[in-house]
């Protein structure tokens, strides 16, 4: 019934109407005559029965053959997943669409003109910079390191992309994942001399998030010998990944320690000025009208990733196209809602003791009790820090989970992070990874 709805729709909406709003919802039952449409957020659901809910009735009431239907939305996990997915399917279709003319997979948008630079990524976009002017010739291999959605991606694709336009260097840029596979298959069908062959007469090889090699020993042991290959013969190699070498410790030695021999250059959280500069830039390009107390709001509230960033802004633009409307603060605070406000609540604070406590290997009743040794201290300044910053905890609760201490014990515990952490990026990069794996859940 759903599949012939949704084709009733399709034949009555634009295409981009229909697959910002239909393709992330779907039938979850019908009841007596009421369909219940699932949809990803509250917000989605209200806009979409304002503007579609007419449509929908007769659409599912035209799949059923007639007869009266009325809809009701009910929020759940599977549409907003969906929605994620379409982004995704997206981005996809327009990578696949603009294979360069030489065959490889660049992302056309991805180059040097729209990245901006700031303090968190000066380092990187020059290394990068240097080695996309002077392939194999700056620094052998290249390694850039950085967090989630931070641009690794988007510096390996305009390194290529740079290349391609002013040589005909052969150039090969493919994901770990990708190039797994491809081991895989040439060992399946027995052609691996082809793989080897093919890798070998390359110019440039950059393989992004080569932290997916951990555990796969074949797919490591093929890369050894394209790496030693490549070197050899001075071509550039260029590697991303979203931990520094010594980090990795399910990849083999002697890739690990051939990851160091060239530079190697991290990404860190853009700061609130690139933050700002990267909205007034990207709002510029798609034509969206932003307000600077939009823009305000959204630097201060999505910090550590450029990619929600960007996908904030993307989804404003479209809601306000949509509808018809300017961009106001309220709506930027609606529409966004489920993307920043969730963090904060699914976070439990024993989650955050958790992960604090893998990661500085000591135990919880340690963490919460009164020791003070340095090797405690830490650890528990860190989790007290991170509850506070990532649930909406308050002082004297923070100081309940923590075995019973002072409100001014985390008060002081959150100073002294927040001190450390802007005297010293190494902190900066722990918290932001403990945050990430925190938030995965
Ligand atoms: P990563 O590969 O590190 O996860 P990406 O390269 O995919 O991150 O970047 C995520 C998104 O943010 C991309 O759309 C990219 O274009 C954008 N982006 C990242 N850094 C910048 C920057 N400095 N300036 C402009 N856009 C950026
Ligand atoms: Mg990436």
């Amino acid at each position: 019934v759903w599949q012939e709805a949704l084709h009733f729709i399709q034949g009555k909406v634009p295409k981009q109407v229909y697959d910002t709003w239909f393709t992330p919802v779907h039938l979850d039952r019908i009841e007596d005559s009421t369909a219940h449409i699932g949809v990803p957020n509250k917000f989605f659901g209200e806009w979409l029965g304002t503007h579609y809910g007419p449509l929908l009735s007769e659409a599912v009431s035209a799949a059923r053959g007639g007869g009266e239907v009325t809809v009701s939305f009910l929020v759940d996990q599977k549409s907003a997943k969906a929605q994620d997915h379409a982004a995704v399917v997206s981005v996809a279709k327009t990578v696949a669409q603009t294979k360069s003319r030489r065959g490889i997979q660049l992302n056309p948008k991805y180059i040097f003109k729209n990245f901006v630079v700031g303090a968190g990524n000066q380092f990187a976009h020059a290394a990068c910079m240097a080695v996309a002017e002077q392939p194999g010739k700056a620094y052998n291999p290249l390694f850039i390191y950085g967090g989630v959605g931070l641009g690794k991606t988007h510096l390996l694709n305009a390194i290529g992309n740079h290349v391609a336009e002013r040589t005909d260097l052969r150039i090969a840029y493919l994901t770990t994942e990708q190039f797994t596979n491809e081991v895989i298959n040439s060992i399946r069908y027995d052609k691996m001399m082809d793989l080897r062959k093919r890798y070998r007469h390359i110019d440039m090889l950059m393989i992004d998030d080569i932290q997916f090699l951990a555990g796969k020993e074949r797919t490591q042991e093929e890369f050894f010998h394209t790496f030693n290959a490549l070197y050899e013969g001075h071509k550039q190699i260029v590697l991303s990944s979203d931990r520094f070498p010594k980090d990795m410790p399910d990849i083999e030695e002697r890739l690990r320690s051939r990851f160091e021999w060239g530079l190697i250059a991290d990404l860190q959280p853009p700061d609130v000025e690139t933050r700002i500069a990267i909205l007034r830039k990207k709002s510029e390009d798609e034509g969206i009208q932003l307000p600077e107390d939009v823009i305000q709001y959204l630097s201060t509230t999505l910090k550590s990733n450029i990619r929600e960033l960007e996908g904030s802004l993307v989804r404003l633009g479209a809601f306000a196209s949509l509808t018809g409307q300017k961009i106001t603060l309220e709506m930027a605070k609606t529409v966004l809602r489920d993307l920043i406000g969730d963090k904060k609540k699914i976070v439990a604070m024993e989650d955050i003791q958790d992960v604090v406590c893998t990661q500085f290997h000591v135990k919880i009743n340690e963490l919460k009790s009164r020791r003070r040794s340095k090797t405690l201290v830490h650890p528990r300044q860190i989790a007290m820090y991170l509850c506070r910053e990532l649930t909406d905890a308050s002082y004297p609760e923070i100081g309940r989970h923590f075995g019973g201490k002072d409100h001014t014990t985390i008060i002081h515990a959150c100073r002294q992070v927040a001190k450390a952490k802007d005297a010293d990026p190494a902190m900066q990069t722990t918290l932001e990874k403990l945050k990430e794996q925190i938030l995965r859940g």
